[in-house]
């Protein structure tokens, strides 16, 4: 059970959560492959977020445990669950209001080298200039290059969260967990971070985003879950998911988000 399954990086196992008296997550089993993008909808309160938080450690499931690469994360704290290679873009963005945007990108790359990210613990050390150059990168890549110098705190919603992205990926994480990672972003840039997303897809990063703007789902993709009621009702390609019809009965009978 604990043995690492070729290909696949996460395993959820018969999660449950129950908050006092209500039951958030049912029976849940997301085995998520190596190299893919797996993306969770469903309908608003369906316990998208409480599967993510167990996943990261923020939340304790009522039973069920979380396997990564072999290893059990259940009872591990957050941040050690970071160290072993999982970053998570949040539905409000975490960064350093009183930092530049060129210092937000900079600060976890410094935590990574100094030894916190022990998945990366034979890569050479970077230097600072190193560092900086990946962060001018990573801040191109994703439009904020021209701003490097501003305070992040004064930054759209949109560009933080753009930022928080930035912030993630030179932590070189092996699974990047996206919380709606569009959210509150205009069309030109929603499409700007798929672009992102896409380009991150061909360095071999494995992914789950949730999300609920169905072009961005079916724009990355390569597998999607459905969860309704706290219970995934379907998993399969994008297509399979589009022709199911429990997926349209989920969403008719409820909110979509
Ligand atoms: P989604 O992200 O799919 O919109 P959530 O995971 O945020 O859904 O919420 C799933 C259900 O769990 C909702 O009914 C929500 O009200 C409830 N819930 C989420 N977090 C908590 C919490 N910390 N305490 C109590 N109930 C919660
Ligand atoms: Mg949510």
């Amino acid at each position: 059970m604990i043995q690492a399954v070729p290909n696949i990086i996460l395993h959820a196992a018969d999660i449950q959560k129950n908050f006092g008296g209500l039951r958030a997550l049912s029976d849940i089993d997301l085995q998520i492959e190596e190299g893919k993008t797996h993306a969770i909808i469903g309908p608003n309160g369906a316990g998208k977020s409480t599967l993510l938080n167990v996943i990261i450690g923020r939340l304790p499931p009522s039973s069920g445990a979380v396997i990564f690469d072999g290893a059990v994360l259940t009872g591990k704290a957050p941040h050690e669950i970071n160290q072993l290679g999982i970053s998570r873009v949040f539905q409000t963005p975490e960064i350093f209001p009183d930092l530049s945007v060129l210092q937000n990108v900079m600060a976890p790359a410094f935590a990574r080298r100094d030894g916190a990210f022990k998945a990366n613990m034979f890569r050479s050390v970077d230097s600072e200039v190193e560092i900086r150059d990946e962060a001018l990168s990573l801040l191109e890549d994703i439009g904020l290059v021209d701003r490097l110098d501003h305070t992040a705190g004064a930054l759209s919603r949109g560009d933080k969260r753009r930022l928080e992205l930035a912030m993630c990926l030179i932590q070189r994480p092996r699974l990047l967990l996206l919380d709606e990672p569009t959210a509150g972003m205009s069309r030109h840039d929603t499409n700007t971070t798929i672009d992102l997303l896409k380009k991150i897809k061909s360095r071999g990063m494995t992914k789950v985003i949730i999300e609920h703007d169905m072009h961005v789902v079916f724009s990355l993709a390569d597998k999607i879950s459905v969860l309704a009621q706290g219970r995934i009702i379907a998993t399969g390609l994008p297509q399979e998911i589009k022709e199911d019809p429990r997926v349209k009965e989920a969403y008719l009978g409820g909110s979509v988000e």
